[in-house]
């Protein structure tokens, strides 16, 4: 796959800095793959909060590049190998998702584990949750979903009845026991705003947040060209973007994302539902004490 050279992408970031753009998260794909990653993430993480996902196949080998990185994601949806390996379709993916989130450990890198919660593992969720918030590794959720878009930027989640969360009662219950395990856990990265989302959304069909696509996030290709979200057209390329950003054409695409409904990934929703100054305090009220933890190291 094309993608820009190192210096656009340090042009790009340099950018996004002018704009004020606080937080980058390198998702994939895999970013790990790029051969000048440390480059870029040592760039990045001078100016943004830096986030760098994995699914465990390359941190380990990619250690040196990560040093800098202010949380790294890796992929991990269970504590049971076989049905880890089942669900990747990778025989030793379990393994090397352990391992990676162990070495990085081990090494004061600050790592976490990213589940992707689905009909699958939903009953083990608090479990795994407590498991790894014991062993002071933060776990960062994601909701099963697949794109339901024709053409999106880029895939991320495949259709597959299997995962559709389809006990939706327990999904809720799942929700109510990791707010209980908030008053007590440090670790749990999410918001008992979003656990209360999730479970209104799940059990009545109600969404309690306007989408802040192009707003308070937006998604950028590996060639440079941005839109709201992966499901949306490009609408511009990084280096229009500060002459776009306040223009009348960006108001009106930002207004029909405000109407989208058509995705509730948990990322999107995150940057939607904490997007403006109440949201922004109640995050800080909410995940003090894991911002605490991960800035003393
Ligand atoms: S709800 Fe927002 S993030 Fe989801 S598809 Fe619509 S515009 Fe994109």
């Amino acid at each position: 796959m094309k993608e820009l050279p190192t210096d656009e992408v340090r042009a790009g970031l340099e950018i996004l800095r002018k704009m004020g753009v606080m937080e980058i998260v390198f998702s994939g794909g895999n970013p790990l793959l790029r051969e000048d990653i440390g480059e870029i993430i040592d760039y990045a993480s001078r100016y943004f909060v830096t986030t760098v996902y994995d699914n465990g196949s390359q941190a380990v080998k990619r250690i040196e590049a990560l040093r800098n990185v202010d949380f790294v994601a890796i992929s991990l949806d269970t504590l049971d190998e076989r049905k880890y390996d089942y669900l990747k379709g990778i025989d030793g993916a379990w393994k090397s998702a352990i391992d990676a989130v162990e070495t990085l450990h081990s090494q004061g890198i600050t790592v976490g584990v990213s589940p992707t919660i689905s009909q699958l593992n939903m009953y083990e969720i608090p479990q795994f949750t407590e498991h790894f918030c014991d062993r002071g590794i933060p776990v960062l959720y994601c909701l099963y979903q697949h794109d339901s878009f024709e053409q999106p930027m880029f895939q991320i989640g495949e259709k597959d009845a299997e995962l559709e969360i389809s006990d939706k009662e327990a999904f809720a219950k799942m929700c109510d026991a990791l707010i209980e395990k908030k008053n007590r856990l440090h670790g749990i990265l999410i918001t008992k705003k979003m656990l209360n989302a999730l479970k209104l959304l799940t059990l009545k069909g109600e969404r309690v947040w306007k989408c802040k696509a192009l707003q308070s996030f937006f998604m950028i290709d590996p060639l440079g060209n941005v839109a709201g979200c992966h499901l949306q057209n490009p609408v511009a390329t990084i280096y229009d973007l500060p002459t776009l950003w306040n223009s009348s054409r960006f108001e009106r695409l930002r207004k029909t994302y405000r109407e989208c409904d058509k995705c509730s990934y948990m990322c999107y929703m995150f940057y939607s539902i904490h997007a403006d100054v109440q949201g922004n305090i109640e995050i800080v009220r909410d995940q003090w004490k894991n911002a605490k933890k991960i800035l003393a190291k």
